[in-house]
């Protein structure tokens, strides 16, 4: 059964805004959130700077591809929480960090799965409410109004990088929070987009789009649908129907995003560095600061820790993959012409790359690379006057050694 979706073709001429809520709240005038909001200020460059005292360095593929770490490694959670959308490491820290008078308050989000609302959690319940994936954009900062208003100064804050790059501006700009201590563990995230388009998206994708709680691209290449009831539903990525992948159905903020890792978040709490694992229970983590430490510190006793793996090569797949993610970009006609691949093709394909393809932290190189060039072609042909102000250095560093972004870029690139 269908659910209510208006829209019937996706826009991709909406001004660039992830909805991240710092501008949507009343605590402060809006104008000086909007300084703050990372489509105006641009990704990383100085705030990485500012946070690590030192930009990342391009010429490391780890700190290129995963940004600037103290560590990285496999988490399996000894107790998982029910309901979360891994392990659950994220909700367990922000538990801790509440427990233990680190913070006094968690942004988190309550509402539904495609209504999430910013909630200011005080307490365990309040917490563990916000547990799960949202997966549209979600107006996580609105909360931060919330905290400031009501004289939280101990403060975790959970979200996607663009909530967190517009949290960093925000505090060092800005006297509000100066006295502020925050916390920030922050997901990794990419492909995002409206509730109403990924209503589109389900009932697009699904025979049974009312009951789909949530969607993730996996390592074994199949795009998985959590269901509230039965089975999980498995589609292997490259039988997606052409009218989930056309232009307009991610959100332009999440074509124009260039820190699919949280690199400014103190940890980054994520799975798909780590190996496939069916239970959805191993996750990768990325230890950024001290505070990270701190953070992780308050569950290691609660998990098992693994070090990461990485097996295969990344840097050929994404080459492989450069026309085909490239085409809906150069031409968004051609993708509605193009015929899904048949399944039982797709599931030879599924198979021949978990086989051969990159594994491990090479597989999250492959798609931390492939997405980015994606998001610079998009910004380089649908608004090119934004590309030096978005765009950091280490992702023009990036396309440049795919032989992209280069006026004497030899062909077949050349056309892109
Ligand atoms: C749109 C999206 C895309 C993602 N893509 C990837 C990916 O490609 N690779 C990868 O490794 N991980 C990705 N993640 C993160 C991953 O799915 C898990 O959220 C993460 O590993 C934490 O799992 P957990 O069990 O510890 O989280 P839980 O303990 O269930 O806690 C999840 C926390 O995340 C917050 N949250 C949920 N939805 C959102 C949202 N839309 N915006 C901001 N905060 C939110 C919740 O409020 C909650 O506090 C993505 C998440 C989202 C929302
Ligand atoms: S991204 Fe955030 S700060 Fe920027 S306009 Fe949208 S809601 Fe406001
Ligand atoms: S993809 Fe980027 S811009 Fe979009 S919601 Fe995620 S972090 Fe924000």
């Amino acid at each position: 059964m269908k659910i209510p979706s208006k829209i019937a073709n996706p826009r991709y001429d909406e001004p660039l805004c992830s909805r991240c809520g710092l501008c949507m709240g009343n605590a402060w005038p809006e104008k000086e959130s909007l300084q703050s909001c990372v489509f105006n200020t641009g990704w990383l460059g100085m705030h990485e700077e500012r946070l690590f005292g030192r930009r990342r360095d391009p010429a490391d593929p780890n700190e290129l591809a995963f940004g600037i770490t103290r560590s990285r490694f496999n988490a399996r959670i000894k107790q998982p929480v029910e309901g979360a959308q891994w392990g659950g490491i994220i909700t367990r820290i922000a538990l801790r960090a509440l427990e233990t008078g680190l913070v006094d308050g968690v942004l988190t989000l309550h509402g539904t799965h495609l209504n999430p609302k910013a909630f200011l959690a005080t307490s365990p319940f309040e917490v563990l409410e916000g547990r799960g994936n949202k997966p549209v954009l979600a107006p996580t900062l609105v909360a931060l109004h919330t905290a400031w208003s009501k004289g939280i100064r101990k403060l975790l804050v959970i979200g996607a990088s663009c909530h967190v790059h517009a949290l960093r501006d925000f505090q060092s700009r800005h006297l509000y929070l100066r006295d502020t201590e925050i916390h920030i563990v922050g997901i990794p995230c990419t492909d995002n987009l409206e509730p109403a388009n990924m209503r589109y998206v389900f009932n697009h994708i699904s025979r049974h789009p009312e009951s789909i709680v949530s969607l993730e691209f996996m390592q074994d290449y199949r795009v998985h649908i959590k269901h509230s009831s039965g089975p999980t539903e498995k589609i292997p990525y490259f039988c997606l129907p052409p009218a989930v992948l056309k232009p307009g159905v991610f959100s332009n903020s999440c074509m124009s995003c260039f820190d699919y890792l949280n690199s400014l978040a103190d940890i980054t709490v994520g799975y798909f560095g780590a190996p496939f694992s069916k239970d959805w229970k191993l996750q990768w983590l990325l230890v950024r600061t001290e505070k990270g430490e701190k953070l992780f510190d308050l569950i290691r006793n609660e998990v098992d820790i693994s070090p990461e793996m990485g097996r295969g090569d990344a840097i050929p797949s994404v080459r492989a993959s450069i026309p085909m993610t490239a085409a809906p970009i150069l031409d968004p006609l051609s993708v509605e012409k193009r015929k899904p691949m048949p399944r039982l093709l797709g599931e030879l394909m599924c198979l021949v790359q978990s086989i051969k393809g990159p594994r491990g932290i090479e597989f999250a190189r492959y798609s931390i690379h492939i997405h980015a060039i994606r998001n610079y072609l998009f910004v380089k042909h649908r608004m090119p006057e934004r590309l030096n102000g978005l765009v950091p250095e280490h992702i023009h560093a990036l396309v440049k050694s795919y032989g992209l972004g280069m006026p004497d870029a030899p062909k077949p690139l050349e056309m892109l």
